[in-house]
């Protein structure tokens, strides 16, 4: 097992755009957490023999944990999981619970103690009007007061940004990149706002409260940051990851690379090379069945096409690109030409190059690597 990732499925308050699996009601924090080290314990023979080189809490917000869940948490991960002494270790925060029980430096610390070497901070924007839109908690005023004080005691910090705003403009988009830039971030991931179904944004959009989302207006908000990030010296070293040279993120390119990964907790996915499972969502039924002694997953082994489709979507995405020798060796020539026929419009379009036997996207072609990898699939029925 390469990487471990705790979901820590609490947040203060819903962000309208979230999809992801959180409850806002924390009455059940102390059981949750009792029920995730009751999960590490379960699954600690899946990574027997190995070194964890990556563990990653996410969510959810992992900072919403008291200093003594986040320790019964990594108690429990030290006793029975082998961690390597180099191990990227990173907490997902929130600003504004750097604001609560603690000073920022006494928490900061205090997650320095625990081993934990890279922070993961949800900037989103440095302007109230986006953080409103977006219904996030904390303020602009906390993030100027953190990142700092942040960066000083954990210089692996990353923040995530998000544009294509449909109120903000590109000037604004740049004031956010000029921001992060001057406080001296050096990792940035920057996603493009979505409107997934049944999300508070997607109903105010059908309302018309909202205005919709523009691709144009996300298009140009991207090249922007291409643009302000590459004077800087970071590189994109995939679609949402701008990292300075020994900062990418050791958790997101093991992913992208296809390395083993552990899920635990509700909805947690974990992939061991052949094997793809995850546990179900519902905080009520996992704490449940934990308690039994029972892992509330479900599994699927991976076909050859599911397996060759996921080297597909992930790999398109990164600056390496997919290697036609691994598509061969690990997939048959069969694939690696049928690849290469799909690839060839997109070849003859500048969208798709090949370097040293690697297909990649080109510049023009960044911004439509999830359709072009859609065209490169191979689906079950072909085999
Ligand atoms: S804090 Fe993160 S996980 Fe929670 S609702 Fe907002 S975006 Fe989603």
């Amino acid at each position: 097992m390469y990487s471990l990732y705790l979901h820590i499925p609490f947040c203060r308050q819903a962000c309208y755009y979230c999809d992801f699996h959180f409850s806002t009601t924390l009455k059940r924090k102390a059981e949750m957490v009792d029920a995730l080290c009751r999960e590490l314990i379960l699954r600690r023979e899946e990574a027997v023999g190995s070194e964890l080189q990556t563990i990653y809490l996410g969510g959810g917000t992992p900072s919403l944990l008291s200093d003594e869940e986040l320790l019964q948490l990594f108690n429990t991960i030290y006793q029975h999981y082998t961690v390597s002494p180099t191990a990227e270790i990173t907490l997902e925060a929130n600003p504004d619970d750097f604001f609560r029980d603690h000073t920022p430096t006494a928490r900061l610390s205090f997650l320095q103690n625990l081993g934990i070497n890279r922070l993961s901070i949800g900037v989103q924007s440095f302007f109230e009007e986006d953080l409103q839109l977006m219904h996030r908690i904390h303020t602009p005023a906390q993030v100027d007061e953190l990142l700092p004080i942040a960066l000083e005691k954990f210089p692996n910090t990353t923040i995530d940004l998000i544009y294509g705003i449909p109120t903000m403009s590109n000037v604004r988009w740049q004031e956010n990149i000029r921001k992060a830039l001057h406080f001296g971030v050096p990792h940035i991931s920057a996603y493009a706002l979505t409107v997934e179904e049944k999300t508070a944004l997607h109903k105010f959009i059908a309302k018309g409260k909202i205005p919709p989302i523009d691709d144009c207006l996300a298009y140009e908000h991207f090249q922007i940051l291409i643009h302000l990030l590459e004077a800087e010296n970071f590189v994109q070293y995939e679609f949402s990851n701008f990292g300075k040279e020994g900062f990418f993120s050791k958790n997101n390119t093991a992913y992208w690379f296809g390395k083993s990964y552990m899920g635990i907790g509700p909805s947690a996915h974990s992939f061991n090379g052949k094997e793809r499972s995850w546990n179900l969502a519902n905080n009520i039924k996992y704490i449940h069945q934990i308690q039994q002694g029972v892992l509330p997953q479900e599994k699927e082994v991976l076909s050859l096409n599911n397996r060759y489709n996921e080297l597909i979507i992930t790999r398109i995405r990164t600056m390496v690109g997919i290697d036609l020798k691994e598509v061969k060796c690990i997939f048959g020539e069969d694939y690696q030409q049928y690849i290469l026929a799909q690839a060839e419009k997109y070849l003859s379009e500048g969208l798709l190059e090949i370097k040293e036997n690697h297909l990649k996207v080109t510049r023009q072609g960044k911004f439509l690597s999830d359709g072009i990898a859609s065209d490169l699939f191979r689906v079950d029925d072909f085999i």
